[in-house]
């Protein structure tokens, strides 16, 4: 069985053409960003919300030479509406802290939920959002719960919501909440 990293990854793969426009909502170190960089997509945006975060990212697809198809924002990620203008393909979150660095700036259930709600109206139909939880901190725990509860309300002929979780594993191992949009969503929900 695939470990949760390299199933988000195959999810986002299964997805991505050479005219995808794709996003990492959560750049952090960047990993997700060159994993995009590295796939077939047009363009991927990132973004953080840390300076650290920026730099980290923008360093490793500039020694990986991929920073051309890439766009590194220090924004929230629930703005991306007033960077890209068209439709998105495939968005990645790694929701949490940044690793080494403080672990009090976290993503929080709010901003997350909002964000998740308007890239889907941005998403093609086909087009999937990743999302890789982890809860063994306090604000993870929260977002946890708010995610699971909200998006099992989504309607299923709109989008399909799938968990991917090892049920066996201790210590609030990391899961996938992957969003698949079946048909365009009114603006109005
Ligand atoms: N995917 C990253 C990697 O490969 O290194 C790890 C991401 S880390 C678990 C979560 C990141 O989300 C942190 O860097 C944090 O600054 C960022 N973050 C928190 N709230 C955010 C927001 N509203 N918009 C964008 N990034 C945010």
């Amino acid at each position: 069985m695939d470990k949760v990293l390299a199933f988000s990854k195959k999810l986002l793969k299964e997805v991505i053409d050479k005219n995808s426009i794709v996003v990492d909502a959560t750049a952090g170190n960047g990993n997700d960003t060159l994993f995009l960089a590295k796939t077939s997509a047009k363009k991927v945006y990132a973004f953080d919300i840390q300076q650290l975060a920026i730099e980290n990212t923008t360093n490793l697809i500039k020694e990986a030479e991929l920073a051309d198809k890439c766009e590194i924002i220090l924004d929230s990620h629930f703005e991306f509406d007033k960077y890209i203008n068209e439709k998105i393909r495939a968005v990645v979150f790694n929701l949490g802290y940044l690793p080494n660095a403080d672990h009090e700036i976290t993503t929080l259930a709010e901003t997350t939920l909002a964000t998740i709600k308007k890239f889907l109206l941005h998403l093609e139909v086909g087009g999937r959002i990743i999302i890789v939880v982890y809860w063994g901190h306090e604000n993870g725990k929260v977002e946890k719960e708010a995610l699971l509860t909200e998006l099992q309300n989504l309607d299923q002929k709109e989008a399909e919501v799938l968990i991917y979780q090892f049920i066996n594993q201790k210590n609030n191992a990391p899961f996938i909440i992957a969003i698949e949009k079946r048909k365009e969503i009114s603006c109005e929900k």
